[in-house]
């Protein structure tokens, strides 16, 4: 279990300043113009070698990524853009990291910004976080008053601005084309990829789009090392990373943990175990909506990271760990995020416009059993006719959590079937 020493996020329940003053005690801001004066290629090479993964739930290495954009300037602009859209469901650290921490993030801004020579970073903030907005704007207040930011930041020579962009509530504007589309003012859709945002994104230039958390461990990563962040975890998934357990556990929180921790020791230690006790769980979505729904017996001595998760055929998402025990519907609770999908398709591409409301729709019939045995694989047929068929992985965050359900809970749905059959006396229609 990671230590106390060990945390990054050492302000993340709000019990300390989370102001400029409280950020300096705990570390933040230290030696940040010794860390670029180490040069560019330095800063990228020890993120790669830290082993850092995106933390927005894709996992796609972030040194890899910056290392995308262009070494040298053709005259366009270089552009950080911070996505901090935070709004899957069960999903809810980088509010926390706004509220309580928001130094890391902008120190983070400053190192990540540099590092892929850009002197302008947009914060993306999800519309409903209207404290967490003026908070972060708070300490970016604080931080240009300071001379951490702006003209020779941190005394650097590197000039650096961090801009503050408030969304309109909109779940699709997370994906980061869509996100890119909405900051330049129009509708918020994603955009066929590639070109990838380090050729063409925001207004056309090169920019990178890194998740809250992803940016906000970097300065501690430079000051203590890429050994140090690499030697929590195993390979292909170093590092910690913020936990949010929430569902039918005693005591639901947002923790900063080892990545590869088991499912066990993590409800365990830091969510007061499953309401009910162990033989009490039923059903776990792992990383957020999107996250294949998996059953007691296949998690609970996994480990959580990327290919713990990928090993019992779910992913590891955002870290958002929804626990449900023995009392819940998990047809129900399926069947509500089709729903949330459905509503949150941008509807630009047909097998999503049209096949997550066709699902929801078949869901919402097998909820109550009103279905012949038969449509529990054309269900699954159809959802595979949208996975992998749309332009963003809406249409895949939408298909798996159906998928999944039937996979791992097929007895469920025919037991609720048969059982209305035997109550109303017929098929269903
Ligand atoms: P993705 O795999 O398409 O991309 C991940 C990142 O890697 C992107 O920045 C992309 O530009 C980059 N990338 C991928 N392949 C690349 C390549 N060949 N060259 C250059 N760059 C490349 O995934 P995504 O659509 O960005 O994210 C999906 C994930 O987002 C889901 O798994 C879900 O868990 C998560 N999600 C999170 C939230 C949230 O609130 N944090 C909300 C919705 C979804
Ligand atoms: Fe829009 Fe859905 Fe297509 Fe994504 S998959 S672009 S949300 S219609």
């Amino acid at each position: 279990m990671l230590q106390d020493k060990d945390r990054i996020f050492t302000n993340i329940y709000g019990r300390h300043d989370w102001g400029l003053e409280g950020a300096l005690k705990r570390g933040q801001w230290d030696g940040t113009k010794d860390i670029l004066a180490k040069g560019r290629d330095f800063i990228i090479k020890e993120i790669q070698a830290s082993g850092l993964r995106g933390r927005g739930g894709a996992g796609f290495p972030t040194g890899l990524k910056w290392s995308f954009m262009p070494k040298q300037s053709d005259g366009r602009p270089h552009y950080l853009v911070v996505n901090a859209d935070e709004s899957e469901p069960g999903t809810c650290k980088d509010r926390d990291i706004l509220r309580h921490d928001p130094h890391t993030l902008i120190e983070g801004c400053l190192i990540a910004g540099f590092a892929m020579g850009a002197h302008a970073a947009y914060i993306y903030v999800r519309g409903e976080f209207m404290r967490e907005r003026e908070r972060l704007q708070a300490a970016i207040d604080q931080a240009y008053d300071a001379g951490l930011l702006g003209k020779n930041a941190c005394g650097s020579g590197w000039d650096m601005d961090v801009f503050v962009h408030h969304g309109a509530g909109a779940y699709i504007c997370g994906e980061e084309t869509a996100l890119l589309e909405s900051l330049e003012g129009k509708k918020g859709q994603p955009r066929m990829k590639p070109p990838f945002p380090a050729n063409v994104g925001l207004y056309g230039c090169p920019t990178t789009v890194n998740n809250v958390e992803s940016i906000a461990v970097t300065p501690t990563i430079m000051r203590r090392g890429a050994a140090w962040f690499s030697s929590f975890g195993r390979d292909n998934n170093k590092g910690t990373k913020l936990f949010m357990i929430s569902g039918h556990v005693n005591t639901p929180c947002v923790v900063e943990e080892e990545l590869g921790i088991t499912f066990r020791e993590l409800i365990e230690k830091h969510a007061g175990g499953v309401r009910g006790g162990w033989d009490n769980l039923l059903a776990v979505i792992p990383g957020g909506a999107s996250c294949p729904i998996v059953r007691a017996d296949q998690i609970m001595d996994a480990q959580m990271d990327f290919d713990g998760m990928r090993a019992i055929g779910s992913s590891f998402g955002t870290g958002g760990v929804i626990v449900m025990d023995r009392s819940t519907d998990v047809i129900a609770a399926i069947s509500r995020i089709s729903y949330f999908f459905r509503h949150e398709s941008c509807g630009q591409c047909t097998p999503c416009r049209e096949g997550t409301g066709w699902m929801w729709r078949v869901m919402e019939r097998m909820r109550q059993g009103n279905a012949a045995r038969e449509e529990i694989d054309m269900l699954f047929q159809v959802s595979k006719q949208i996975e992998g068929h749309t332009i963003c992985a809406l249409g895949d965050a939408a298909a798996w959590p159906v998928q999944a359900l039937i996979r791992n809970f097929r007895p469920v749905i025919e037991a609720r079937i048969d059982d209305y059959v035997s109550q109303h006396g017929m098929a269903a229609e």
